[in-house]
């Protein structure tokens, strides 16, 4: 059986002409679905009886459960989501008051675990389990909907996972969520984050209606940058600028580029001008973020000598930025005290901790070559 979500507008259309009913079948189907959040086609009242039993035969309509969820004191929400095969992956609802506008962002999962390694990252330890369904990630939105009562106004690609490493099924639910005939979100209020999957980037770009996109950059330095994130020996800085350049060329969005700061590490003088220069190539802001520490993780030694800048530093080192001509912000550290860091809620719930931690030990060894 296959779940229908997994399937745009144009291919249940093809699918239902196929098994020669009208193509206004396929948006009732749509509708039903997205717009009514029908949990079984026999709701959709508007189908013709065969057509009911075929697809119940066919398809199902995939939900995912929430298995846990906490609320901070700042009100963002960490859920903690189970999917049908029993793996869990971590979202975040973050509602943003900014005077009269209001903001109700999700920060959904691409994949179970991720393959990137990342050394100041829970999720990367993780190892990467499998890539999750464009239903999976939409479920996540609807169950975030349905906890909250709130209708969500921003997506990001920022939790587990590497989106860019789930290209096809990212851009399955990214058609999905911003199709002209239900409208749940504006393509300007998606935002895609990579750690730099050069080649990936490129093919964003043209996809029918692009996104926002943030990079992580984390240092301006190729050899910080590849002890921060292995996916940085295989794609330099140079090549995420000339990716990232060709980007805005052809979608003509913004980039956001994400940073934290590491005390000594990349929070100098030095960062910062090379940081600005760099984000100057094209329109673009710069968010910065407090690191928080994994420390509840076994980790190497290099990332157990990771430690947070100092808050004078950060704000000393976005000064200099914005002297520089660089929109630069520092990210609040929304449900900080929730689990906060990246992974975080997933690991605690992990069943067989023994388990993972003899994988972690394969991992550490090979975790470059995970990468596709
Ligand atoms: S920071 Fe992102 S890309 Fe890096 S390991 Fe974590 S989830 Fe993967």
């Amino acid at each position: 059986m296959l779940c229908v979500k997994d399937l745009s507008l144009q291919e249940i259309e093809a699918f239902v002409k196929d098994l020669g009913f009208e193509p206004f079948r396929a948006k009732q189907i749509f509708y039903g679905i997205y717009a009514n959040r029908v949990e079984n086609f026999e709701s959709i009242t508007t189908l013709p009886r065969e057509l009911k039993n075929i697809l119940s035969e066919k398809f199902y309509i995939s939900s995912i459960n929430s298995a846990k969820y906490e609320k901070a004191t700042d009100c963002t929400i960490k859920f903690l989501f189970s999917l049908r095969n029993g793996s869990a992956v971590e979202s975040v609802f973050i509602p943003w008051d900014f005077g009269l506008k209001e903001r109700r962002t999700l920060c959904v999962s691409s994949q179970v675990g991720c393959a990137l390694g990342c050394a100041f990252c829970a999720t990367g330890k993780l190892g990467l389990e499998r890539n999750l369904s464009a239903g999976e990630i939409i479920d996540q939105i609807f169950e975030c909907e349905k906890i909250t009562g709130e209708r969500l106004t921003n997506i990001v690609f920022m939790g587990m996972g590497e989106p860019l490493q789930n290209f096809q099924n990212l851009v399955k639910a990214l058609e999905i969520l911003t199709n002209d005939f239900v409208k749940l979100f504006s393509r300007r209020n998606i935002t895609v984050s990579t750690a730099g999957i050069v080649p990936k980037i490129y093919d964003l770009a043209k996809i029918e209606k692009p996104v926002k996109l943030a990079v992580s950059l984390h240092s301006v330095f190729d050899d910080v940058r590849q002890k921060l994130m292995p996916v940085a020996r295989k794609w330099s800085l140079k090549e995420v600028r000339e990716a990232v350049v060709e980007y805005y060329r052809i979608t003509r969005i913004p980039i956001t580029y994400e940073y934290i700061l590491f005390e000594g590490l990349n929070d100098g003088e030095e960062d910062a001008r090379r940081l600005a220069k760099f984000a100057k190539a094209v329109p673009s802001k710069v968010n910065l973020i407090p690191f928080h520490r994994i420390d509840f993780m076994p980790l190497d030694d290099f990332a157990r000598s990771l430690k947070p800048a100092s808050k004078e530093q950060i704000l000393k080192f976005k000064s200099l930025l914005n002297s520089l001509g660089v929109r630069a912000f520092i990210r609040s550290s929304s449900g900080y005290e929730i689990n906060g860091a990246c992974g975080q809620l997933a690991f605690a719930n992990l069943e067989n901790k023994n388990e993972w931690l003899k994988s972690f030990v394969k991992l550490q060894g090979n975790s470059f070559q995970k990468i596709e």
